[in-house]
């Protein structure tokens, strides 16, 4: 931690012992908490940007905690990966993200993030094939989010489970395109629907000249490879502007809505689209 001028320890040494301590009571408490209900699904709008309309949404898991409040992912996920909970937690998203979509206009898509453990882990083909046959949904409206690292040693278990969802019907993003390792060689071992820049990128696309080149080469590679670009983090209308001047299919952030209940989909589904 950092020390602050003149005074010995900063308050960042006791905001660290505080952050370890609340990691642990979260690690502790995260199987009951699954158990009690605590935990919940918020939903991104995802648009065409093109137009501007809704094409599906993003669930993001939250923790509401009796004690904490509303905890934010970056909190527990990597907790939930450590000590393996993720793949019950997982579990528990796909099934819940299946259910809330069955309640909206059949056009739109449901995206889940799954971690690269699940897929290791446990049978992530039976978890969805179950989610898909409880809720009624068809798989075309479910899309899983893997993030680069799962293909860095892409196992042939994971590319085989891959290719059974595919085959099922669901269809797979590549989430946070840009942040890992440079290998695309798992671009041409394996085929996917979407790739995703990440917000990283997206944020700084009106000042800096280099992140409007990883874009357009992400878009043209993606073109390459018969995938549609997702882009991730658009705050404003000029980064809009920019990504649909260039081509790239869809788009999320919070200039188009902030992740949300599902019902709040469901109704602006429902709502005539004004632009
Ligand atoms: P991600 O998949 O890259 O999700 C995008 C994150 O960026 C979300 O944060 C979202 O709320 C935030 N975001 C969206 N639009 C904007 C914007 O315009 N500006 C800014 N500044 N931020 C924006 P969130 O919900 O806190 O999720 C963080 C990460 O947690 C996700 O990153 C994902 O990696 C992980 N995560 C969330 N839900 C799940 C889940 O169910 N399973 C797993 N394995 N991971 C999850
Ligand atoms: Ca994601
Ligand atoms: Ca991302
Ligand atoms: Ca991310």
């Amino acid at each position: 931690a950092r020390k602050s001028v003149g005074s010995g320890y900063s308050l960042h040494d006791s905001d660290e012992a505080r952050r370890q301590i609340r990691a642990r009571a979260l690690e502790a408490e995260m199987k009951g908490a699954l158990a009690a209900g605590q935990f919940f699904l918020l939903y991104q709008p995802q648009v065409e940007l093109a137009r501007g309309s809704l094409t599906g949404a993003e669930a993001l898991v939250r923790w509401r905690h009796p004690e904490f409040g509303v905890v934010p992912p970056f909190e527990f996920i990597e907790i939930a990966e450590a000590s393996g909970f993720i793949c019950e937690l997982g579990a528990f998203v796909v099934e819940e993200a299946c259910r809330q979509a069955i309640t909206w206009p059949e056009a739109l898509s449901v995206s889940v993030n799954v971690s690269p453990l699940q897929f290791t882990r446990m049978d992530m083909v039976a978890v969805v094939r179950k989610a898909l046959s409880e809720s009624g949904l068809s798989p075309e409206r479910l899309h899983l989010e893997i993030t680069e690292s799962a293909f860095l040693d892409v196992s042939d278990e994971i590319l085989a489970q891959l290719a059974a969802l595919r085959a099922l019907g669901v269809k797979i993003a590549l989430d946070d395109f840009g942040t890992g390792y440079s290998s695309l060689g798992y671009l041409a071992r394996f085929p996917l629907d979407f790739i995703k820049i990440d917000q990283s990128f997206v944020r700084r696309l009106a000042t800096d000249p280099a992140s409007l080149t990883i874009v357009g080469a992400v878009k043209s590679l993606a073109a390459g490879f018969g995938a549609r670009v997702v882009c991730e983090g658009i705050e404003g209308e000029t980064e809009w502007q920019m990504l649909a001047a260039m081509g790239c299919e869809e788009g999320q952030g919070y200039y188009f809505g902030k992740p949300q209940p599902g019902e709040d989909i469901r109704l602006a589904a429902a709502r005539v689209p004004d632009r």
